[in-house]
């Protein structure tokens, strides 16, 4: 396969259950190599999509195209991908050996050929001494490692992860986060993986697709998605968002001006996200992360000043979480240093770096 062929391309998936639309007419190219997250709430279709790429579910209309091929009427077994579940599903009355080596078997690999990709899978998994064990032997943790392992051998295009991660603890939560990541850069596979944990998503992706009611509300980089959200949803589901809402006054080709509260502000022309434009006279909502908000007596150059007022103040250790209201009665939560703000409802100004600001333009008819 050269290079260029995406790993992955759903085009125009549609897949309803009864009257229920779960996939609502998806596209996506996934590029090789590249780890790739489906994020959303509950419900929103990331199994939905994932099972179909793999073969579980057929779609309504649409096609599934593996390494350059469409599979779209191919069953699981015959696509070049491998799905790991959230519970394993090893066999358990299957030394971890026959486990790893059983995709292989399948494809009728030379006994020696699976000796020899079953010895460097577990290796690649750290667990080189528990081959002889069954399933019931292992802890959470290495039983999800080795379901990761049986997933690889095969040498798949593509591993399609649906919440592997879900039933292990915090601790080694993180530690599996680590881990796959490291096995994905070590093998250079495509890895699509599906979690509603917006954390996991932020600190193991390239690409971050951010799902809701069956369709890709933003597909870009973990960064990308936090600084520059592309609709009201993905700012509120991915960290917290702070949300004004304003109107364009003016443009003046690098910079917009807007009215925000009555307050006259200049932000960056390029702070508009999700590829839209914005016109004299349009609403608009302002997103700012918590962090980006100084409390202070003065702004620093060029920065944009909102009168508030203090109401509680959260203690979580190295960091405080401040909520204030404007004076046109917004709330607004910050993120500030313990001590930099007084106790009490004092009035405070806050000041935000205007390329701080993420602006949506909103809908017609919403503003
Ligand atoms: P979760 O994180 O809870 O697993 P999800 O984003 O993966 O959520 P899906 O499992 O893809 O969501 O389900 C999407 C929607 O389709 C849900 O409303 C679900 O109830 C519905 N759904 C999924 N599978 C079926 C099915 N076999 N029959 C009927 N409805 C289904």
């Amino acid at each position: 396969m050269p290079d260029s062929t995406p790993a992955i391309e759903v085009r125009d998936i549609v897949k309803s259950f009864g009257e229920f639309r779960a996939i609502d007419n998806v596209s996506l190219t996934i590029e090789s190599g590249v780890f790739i997250t489906l994020l959303g709430p509950s419900g929103c279709g990331k199994s939905t999509l994932l099972r179909t790429i793999a073969g579980f579910l057929t779609p309504d209309s649409g096609a599934v195209i593996v390494g350059g091929r469409d599979v779209t009427a191919l069953p699981p077994h015959i696509r070049p991908v491998n799905m790991v579940f959230q519970d394993y599903a090893l066999f358990p009355h299957m030394s971890v050996r026959r486990n790893v080596g059983f995709g292989c078997e399948m494809k009728g690999m030379t006994k020696s050929d699976i000796e020899a990709r079953v010895d460097a899978m577990l290796e690649l998994i750290r667990l080189p001494d528990v081959g002889d064990r069954e399933p019931g032997a292992l802890s959470g943790g290495q039983r999800q490692r080795v379901a990761l392992a049986r997933a690889l051998a095969p040498d798949p295009v593509s591993l399609l992860l649906d919440e592997p991660l879900g039933a292990l603890d915090l601790k080694l939560r993180l530690e599996l986060q680590h881990e796959l990541k490291s096995i994905q850069r070590t093998t250079g596979k495509t890895f699509v993986f599906v979690t509603h944990d917006q954390d996991e998503a932020m600190s193991m992706s390239d690409l971050v697709a951010v799902m809701k009611d069956g369709r890709i509300e933003q597909l870009d980089t973990p960064r990308a998605i936090y600084a520059r959200p592309a609709t009201a949803f993905v700012a509120g589901f991915v960290g917290a968002a702070n949300m004004l809402s304003g109107r364009v006054v003016g443009t003046d080709g690098a910079a917009l001006r807007l009215e925000v509260e009555g307050l006259h502000w200049s932000v960056p022309a390029d702070a508009v996200t999700g590829g839209r434009t914005v016109a004299t006279g349009d609403a608009v909502t302002l997103v700012i992360r918590p962090e980006d908000v100084i409390v202070g007596p003065a702004p620093g150059r060029g920065e944009l000043v909102l009168p508030a007022r203090a109401r509680t103040q959260t203690f979580l250790g190295g960091r405080v979480h401040l909520r204030c209201e404007t004076a046109a009665g917004t709330a607004l939560t910050l993120e500030v240093r313990p001590g930099s703000v007084p106790e009490g409802d004092g009035a405070i100004d806050l000041h935000v770096a205007p390329d701080a600001v993420a602006i949506l333009a909103n809908d017609k008819g919403h503003s």
